[in-house]
């Protein structure tokens, strides 16, 4: 399965979706940029969620806000204080770790056993000490009386466990003293809270309402493997929903499935999703879940639903002495209102859909490779080539691609065999290609070769538009 992801890995790099970043000099671990195809899936991803969240209803408005605040909002958010991981080091390797999960690993490996009895218990434990008041000191007693080994090393020699707090510093201005020391964002989600009155106003909305924003997101994750999993600094697809204290568990379960079903309509199949209660609910939560997916490597967070009360808007009236209220003009009444925010990572939402397209085929004794996006979120939509270099095939292919570039991102290639032709363009998940051949010179017709099926059906040139988008539009996933 890891051979599985390694392959992944080295595609996405060698077929221009994603590269190390800062690669001639040697990397800079957790920080990755997206190539040619990589950018495309990810505007392709991003569009979507933005066109099913903000123009699907009529009471979310999107918003931008910046990446530098004011850095009152991270003391009134609970992330100066609160924003911790647990860490630990393995004194022989010098290698850290983040202490949960070296326990979540340890329970994996029990399940993987079979001991689930055991499982159930340290699960049960390392809830108890996620919230135990010295949580440090909880989570070390954990490690040693299962005497969890370090992954790499196989030692048993660690360090005590600290709080370590993921948020970046930096100055701004030109003098680096204490007072000029401001945050990386590590949410969104707060440029929507302080921006709360701003959009509601403007927007003339009325509770319930909700706030949309997609936009990067920065922490000094402890361990950051796993490929774009874990980076240092990624994107978040974010919306806060505001509701009438008390309603909040109905936006909540409302929210949740619609957020589950938006991965389904990506083409994700509903038996590599599931849900996952938190163990230990982040100070702001009343409730939360995430939906996890199955990786290669196992199953991981990909979004979280959390209900966050009125903490957020409570801390900023709190401390930038500001009403945060809302007047409800049906009821007369007037409250903080609760929020229910769904947070995506679009990285991540990038990393499953990779996984989860990727395919190894026998095809007439030969290995095909082939990532069977959904058509509408495949970087290229349509290929097109001429059978040969001759006979007016190329300058005909040039016009029907010149036809379609206002409608689809369109690859041209006449180099090479076209079953090779075929196989790049399987490569990077192309649903269609189109190829001009001595026929076409005759009547006009083409064929267009399906990626998943392979089957080719003959059309005429003056269709290719509406087949497409027809053939986009009965898409489903396959079983
Ligand atoms: P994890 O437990 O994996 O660290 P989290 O619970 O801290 O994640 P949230 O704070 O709920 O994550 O953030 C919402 C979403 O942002 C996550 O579901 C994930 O998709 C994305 N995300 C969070 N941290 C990272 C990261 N370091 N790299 C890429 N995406 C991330």
């Amino acid at each position: 399965m890891a051979d599985l992801f390694e392959t992944i890995i080295s595609l996405s790099k060698r077929r221009g979706f994603i590269f190390q970043s800062s690669e001639i000099y040697g990397g800079l671990a957790a920080a990755y940029d997206y190539g040619p195809l990589g950018v495309e899936l990810k505007r392709k991803v991003s569009d979507r969620w933005w066109k099913a969240m903000v123009y699907g209803h009529d009471n979310i408005e999107g918003v931008d806000a910046s990446i530098f605040m004011h850095p009152m909002v991270w003391k009134a958010s609970g992330h100066v204080d609160a924003f911790n991981d647990p860490m630990i080091d393995d004194r022989v390797s010098k290698k850290r770790y983040r202490a949960d999960q070296l326990i979540e690993g340890h329970i994996a490996r029990l399940e993987k056993k079979g001991e689930d009895d055991a499982a159930a218990r340290v699960h049960a434990a390392l809830v108890e000490a996620l919230n135990a008041d010295e949580a440090p000191k909880a989570l070390y007693d954990l490690i040693v009386a299962e005497e969890i080994r370090s992954p790499d090393s196989g030692a048993f020699d660690w360090t005590e466990v600290r709080q370590f707090n993921l948020m970046f510093e930096t100055q701004i201005g030109a003098l680096a003293d204490g007072e000029n020391t401001i945050y990386l964002r590590p949410e969104t989600a707060q440029g929507i809270f302080v921006n709360f009155h701003n959009v509601r106003e403007t927007g003339r909305l009325q509770v319930p309402f909700g706030i949309a924003q997609i936009g990067k997101a920065f922490r000094n994750e402890i361990v950051a493997r796993q490929f774009i999993f874990r980076m240092r600094e990624f994107e978040q697809m974010e919306m806060q929903y505001f509701v009438k204290p008390g309603e909040q568990m109905e936006a909540y379960e409302a929210w949740s499935q619609k957020r589950l079903d938006w991965h389904v309509a990506n083409g994700i199949r509903p038996s590599k999703l599931r849900w996952h209660q938190h163990e230990k609910l982040a100070h702001y939560a009343d409730a939360a879940q995430d939906i996890q997916f199955e990786f290669p490597f196992g199953w991981n967070e990909i979004e979280g639903i959390h209900s966050r009360t009125d903490f957020d808007l409570s801390a900023h009236q709190e401390y930038a002495g500001k009403k945060m209220e809302y007047f409800d003009p049906q009821t007369q009444e007037r409250y903080i209102p609760y929020v229910v925010e769904t947070s995506a990572g679009l990285d991540r939402t990038i990393l499953m859909l990779l996984c989860h397209a990727y395919r190894e085929e026998e095809v007439g004794g030969d290995k095909r490779t082939v990532l069977k996006f959904n058509p509408e979120l495949a970087p290229y939509t349509v290929a097109i080539f001429p059978l040969v270099k001759k006979e007016g095939m190329p300058e005909k292919a040039h016009a029907i691609e010149a036809d379609l570039r206002g409608q689809f991102n369109v690859y041209y290639d006449e180099k090479g065999a076209v079953g090779r032709r075929y196989r790049r363009q399987d490569e990077i998940g192309t649903p269609f290609c189109i190829t001009v051949d001595g026929q076409t010179m005759e009547d006009d017709t083409v064929t267009i070769r399906d990626r998943d099926t392979m089957a080719q059906d003959r059309i005429p040139a003056e269709n290719i538009q509406h087949y497409i988008a027809d053939r986009i539009e009965q898409w489903t996933p396959e079983a």
